[in-house]
């Protein structure tokens, strides 16, 4: 057995200093009953924690390290950063290599504001799509995640198309009022909320892949049906590639459904592993946003010098091949889990997009947050504890993708099946 006593102690001293020990609530391991694992050192697609246990990691910070931990090009580039000074609050060249990298790669993108999180890219772009469009409200899927910004922390009322409900004490109803949730991948039910609310509606805000119900990819022709909903009402279509930017495909999401959106969130890969986010889209929109227009958006840290040098130079190192490998990596980890969960009768759903990979204890078809809510969550966290005893570190739970980085080697995949080999076995004893 793993001994995991620093992290332990460090737990106890944490819960003294910060609620729940965390500055973030899904590091407290809640959804698998383990005490939190304190973290030390990483390098490639390996992590080591304060005991000195070591993982394979698919956690990769919760997405934004897609070359690995500690890679040399960007470890480098930060240090000499770092040297020439932290911060100006004024521009920086670097902002500008960041920002046409992202034009490039993002053709949707024509002009682009840097933030420093994912949370305030959506809720920037949110406060955008009502200013541009003068309406109120905006729609959203069930079981989407877009950072934790008062209209976007809203549960779907029962049934299609009702009015949100805030899901956070906190949130006035009058905001969560104006948010309407319904099912990922039904057309008929955003059709439908249009049909009732369509002149107020500002927006539509979707994660082109979901990834924080587990991976459920769009279904055919979903993400071209929104296109067509907002543009006949005259909302704008927001794409959420805060997870799925720059990891799904070299393009983005966008260019892997070829779905143009009216406005993009990024955050994650775009930072390398440093606190980034970004919005952008089409000029004449994002004209709006102050100085050049009166929708008011700003941030001390916003465009940091070494935030846009670890971006860059992630971006830099990516390229179509890149991408190519992690869909033969993908495979070949799909492939294995797929023959271990048979051989030990284990119930399992697989949904994929380039990267992200979605492991679901249920037989049933996942394609919307009720169908993920099938996966056997006690079957989960048993084999949550079973891969981290096997030296295999995944997201603490159901809800979240896991995620490969150039880093992972073919060794490492299939160390990463044995160990869920072992695992189902012991779980059927
Ligand atoms: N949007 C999506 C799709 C996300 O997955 C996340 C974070 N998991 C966010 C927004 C919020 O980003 P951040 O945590 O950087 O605020």
């Amino acid at each position: 057995m793993r001994s995991y006593e620093n992290s332990i102690e460090a737990y106890k001293e944490a819960v003294t200093l910060m609620p729940g020990g965390v500055n973030s609530p899904v590091r407290a391991f809640k959804a698998v009953g383990m005490n939190p694992i304190f973290m030390d050192h990483g390098k490639g697609a390996k992590i080591y924690d304060i005991d000195g246990n070591e993982y394979i990691d698919y956690v990769l910070s919760w997405g934004p390290l897609i070359l690995g931990h500690a890679n040399p090009g960007v470890v480098d580039a930060l240090k000499k950063t770092a040297e020439k000074g932290t911060s100006f609050g004024t521009p920086t060249i670097m902002e500008n290599k960041l920002a046409s990298l992202v034009k490039e790669r993002v053709p949707s993108i024509e002009i682009v504001r840097m933030v420093s999180s994912g949370t305030e890219a959506t809720m920037s772009a949110l406060r955008l799509a009502r200013g541009y469009t003068g309406r109120n409200k905006i729609l959203k899927f069930e079981g989407s995640y877009h950072g934790h910004g008062d209209s976007l922390l809203i549960k779907a009322g029962s049934g299609v198309a009702t009015l949100g409900l805030p899901d956070s004490p906190g949130v006035p109803l009058g905001i969560a009022q104006n948010t309407i949730a319904v099912p990922y991948n039904d057309l008929e039910a955003v059709r439908s909320a249009f049909e009732q609310y369509g002149e107020d509606i500002a927006c539509i805000i979707v994660e082109p892949v979901a990834g924080n119900m587990g991976v459920v990819p769009p279904k055919p022709g979903f993400l071209q049906g929104l296109r067509e909903v907002t543009s006949a009402y005259g909302a704008l279509l927001i794409f959420d590639e805060v997870m799925t930017g720059f990891r799904v495909d070299y393009h983005c999401a966008q260019g892997y459904f070829d779905v143009t959106p009216d406005l993009t969130c990024l955050g994650k890969v775009i930072g390398g592993g440093l606190p980034v986010g970004a919005f952008g889209g089409r000029a004449d929109i994002m004209e709006k946003i102050a100085p050049t227009g009166p929708v008011y958006q700003a941030g001390t840290l916003s465009g940091n010098p070494l935030a846009m040098t670890a971006g860059y130079e992630t971006l830099r190192q990516l390229t179509p091949e890149t991408y190519a490998e992690f869909r033969r990596k993908a495979d070949r980890l799909e492939q294995g889990f797929h023959e271990a969960a048979v051989k030990y009768d284990i119930p399992h759903t697989i949904n994929r997009a380039g990267s992200m990979i979605g492991i679901f204890f249920t037989n049933e078809e996942v394609n919307n947050f009720a169908s993920a809510s099938t996966s056997d969550l006690d079957l989960f966290a048993r084999y949550y504890r079973g891969m981290a005893e096997n030296g295999i570190f995944l997201p603490p739970s159901q809800f979240e993708g896991i995620f490969l980085s150039a880093a992972h080697t073919d060794e490492d995949i299939d160390r990463t099946v044995e160990a869920a080999e072992k695992t189902f076995k012991a779980i059927r004893g």
